[in-house]
């Protein structure tokens, strides 16, 4: 990695765990050890605050989240998640570029969109939006990996010369939010096994995998091609 760049852009007013507004580290031990049923491993996560949040697809709630790192998750739910049958969700992990800016470099922002839509059109599921930002490595990294793609490396050589894994995602958050609104089975939305895998790993069941669009434009098939070739993702 090259020296001075963060594995994460992490503010420097990101509040510690203990500064908190519940301020109360028991109770962040009290939610990571609830939801070690499997044999991947947990993060300690605090659930913070909550909010009504209307949308274009719908109200969902709002919930969001403190890691040990003083990162901010959010959960969003729509409908009665907690009665134990099977419920749609999405794990999308933060992509500044595709969701917000609408980058075409990447599918993200159309992926994300599209979960926010099965959700609202079944008015039932959840959604976890996960602060690690261009596949774990951040915001400047993955902008630094863009212009080494910019240069013809693909999308997994960019993160590997840049000294990171191809995929440097960590899923141990999603148990103890899930547990927070008595979520345990999933339909799981995505193309990805390694996510259906770590799921499976943190102790949820995934009783279906609900297959995502590929949205393809000029500029992102490469990345496309790359991820189902190189990381098996399951385009169709
Ligand atoms: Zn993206």
């Amino acid at each position: 990695m090259p020296p001075g760049i963060p594995v994460h852009g992490k503010p420097a007013s990101a509040p510690r765990r203990e500064e908190t507004v519940l301020g109360d580290s028991s109770v962040i031990e009290a939610a990571a050890g609830t939801a070690q049923s499997g044999g991947g491993k947990t993060q300690e996560v605090l659930p913070v605050a909550s909010c009504a949040l209307p949308t274009a697809w719908g109200t969902f709630t709002s919930h969001v989240f403190f890691d040990a790192a003083g990162l901010e998750h959010v959960l969003l739910t729509m409908g009665a998640v907690g009665d134990g049958k099977p419920v749609l969700a999405r794990i999308h992990s933060e992509c500044l570029t595709g969701d917000a800016l609408s980058s075409l470099r990447c599918d993200c922002g159309a992926q994300l969109r599209s979960a926010l839509a099965r959700i609202g059109e079944e008015a039932r599921g959840v959604l976890l939006y996960l602060r690690q930002e261009g596949r774990g490595i951040g915001l400047c990294n993955k902008i630094r990996a863009y212009h080494l793609q910019d240069c013809g490396a693909d999308t997994v050589d960019a993160n590997l010369r840049l000294g990171f894994d191809a995929d440097a995602r960590d899923y141990a958050m999603c148990g103890p939010m899930l547990h927070h609104v008595r979520v345990q089975r999933l339909r799981l939305m995505t193309n990805n096994p390694a996510k259906l895998a770590a799921m499976r790993e943190l102790g949820l069941e995934v009783v279906e995998r609900v297959a995502m669009p590929a949205v393809r434009n000029p500029y992102n098939e490469t990345y496309l091609d790359t991820k189902a070739r190189r990381m098996g993702h399951l385009l169709e």
